[in-house]
């Protein structure tokens, strides 16, 4: 008998050399990202800018890779939701003009964010003075984007108050606006371009709080109202910027009209299968025992859960792409594993790599057919995916 005891305090540690690829990951391709920005900034306006907006890692993409190609396809400003993930994008050298679309209203986050070169999206008149103060103790212009409320009651000034308040914040000397902008609540919507929707009724407040603003045209203000869905609505909706999330990951917000945009889905989430078995006719899987086989089925086990970000209410309403051929997952989805019924395949076996999100040959699979089937929407598919899951640049 050997006794010798292993002593682990003086093994190695391997977990720096663990293969990304050998569970479950996500492939991201700034290829994809850079000819989707090209392509969107081709049906814009003249001179008109576009904003990536890279909140959330990039919509779970990865925010570093994901801005990175997004400024080659000529992106010339960067929108995140917080602080924390501004500095970030700053640590990774990032020098295009940033802004915080979430409110910060302390002052010690206003401070945080002049520190580092962020542009904070400002509501109220304290804000003003905050970020004013700031710029004077500085010696320096604060700049900042003013939000207006056209009607999604999130963020904004009151849009009949605000032109007497810009008078005011125009006269204050240590900031700089560099825009004035507003958020539309249902430009996805399938009536957005009828001449009564909300839609249009928010770029009409819009433009009626323009005209009687007095806007100095030397200070080079950027005016901007629309997200994805606005930027295709039209021309008219585009002003000086556009602030486009969603189509810029290579999905229409507007499902019915993803063909005329050409876009290219930059993720591909995958996993491998780490074992396979044969059950009878008539044996249940997984917790509960939802499925039932009604043959004798191959199954193979795949390692990815919930824990994962994969909402546990698709179990048994989703597909699998192998070499080209769909598989139907049955039985609920655990917290770090799946099964899929692989009966009819020839090719998959343990360490085989399946795809869950993306596409291979004439399959594809998006967000937006998860989103159906969970009546969720694919921003939300999108940003659920956790970090345990690697995020791996293709090209
Ligand atoms: C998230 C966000 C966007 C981008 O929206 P998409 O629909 O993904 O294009 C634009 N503007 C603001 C203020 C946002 O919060």
């Amino acid at each position: 008998m050997n006794n010798r005891k292993i002593n682990f305090d003086t093994l190695p540690s391997f977990e720096g050399e663990i293969d990304p690829t050998q569970r479950a990951w996500i492939e991201v391709s700034g290829k994809a990202i850079e000819a989707n920005v090209r392509q969107l900034r081709s049906k814009l306006k003249n001179n008109c800018e576009f904003m990536a907006v890279v909140k959330a890692d990039g919509y779970g993409h990865d925010a570093k890779v994901v801005s990175e190609n997004a400024i080659k396809g000529g992106a010339s400003q960067l929108g995140v939701a917080t602080l924390k993930e501004g500095i970030k994008l700053r640590s990774f050298g990032i020098n295009a003009p940033i802004l915080v679309l979430g409110n910060l209203y302390t002052k010690k986050d206003l401070l945080i964010c002049f520190r580092n070169n962020l542009m904070p999206t400002v509501s109220t008149f304290r804000e003003c003075l905050i970020c004013n103060n700031i710029g004077k103790s500085n010696n320096f212009k604060f700049s900042l984007h003013l939000k207006v409320d056209t009607g999604m009651s999130r963020l904004g000034f009151e849009c009949d108050q605000f032109n007497q308040q810009f008078n005011i914040i125009k006269s204050l000397e240590n900031i700089a606006v560099k825009g004035i902008y507003s958020h539309l609540a249902c430009a996805d919507e399938k009536n957005a371009l009828n001449p009564k929707s909300s839609t249009q009724l928010q770029k009409e407040k819009f433009q009626e709080l323009l005209k009687i603003i007095d806007i100095d045209n030397t200070e080079n203000i950027k005016i901007h109202l629309a997200n994805s869905a606005g930027m295709i609505l039209g021309k008219d909706f585009h002003f000086d910027m556009v602030r486009v999330g969603l189509s810029m990951y290579g999905y229409s917000p507007l499902a019915n009209i993803n063909e005329n945009l050409f876009l290219k889905p930059a993720l591909f989430l995958k996993a491998k299968v780490t074992f396979v078995r044969t059950i009878e006719k008539g044996i249940g899987v997984s917790y509960g025992n939802k499925f039932v086989s009604d043959r004798k089925t191959k199954l193979a086990v795949l390692s990815i859960g919930y824990a994962d970000g994969i909402i546990r209410n698709l179990s048994g309403k989703i597909s699998l792409i192998h070499n080209k051929k769909l598989y139907t997952q049955v039985g609920s989805i655990t917290m770090d594993q799946m099964m899929v019924d692989i009966t009819d395949s020839n090719d998959i076996e343990v360490g085989s790599t399946m795809l869950l999100l993306g596409s291979e040959g004439d399959k594809s699979i998006s967000p937006i057919d998860w989103a159906d089937k969970c009546n969720s929407i694919p921003w939300e598919i999108l940003c659920s995916f956790k970090n345990r899951l690697p995020r791996v640049q293709v090209d």
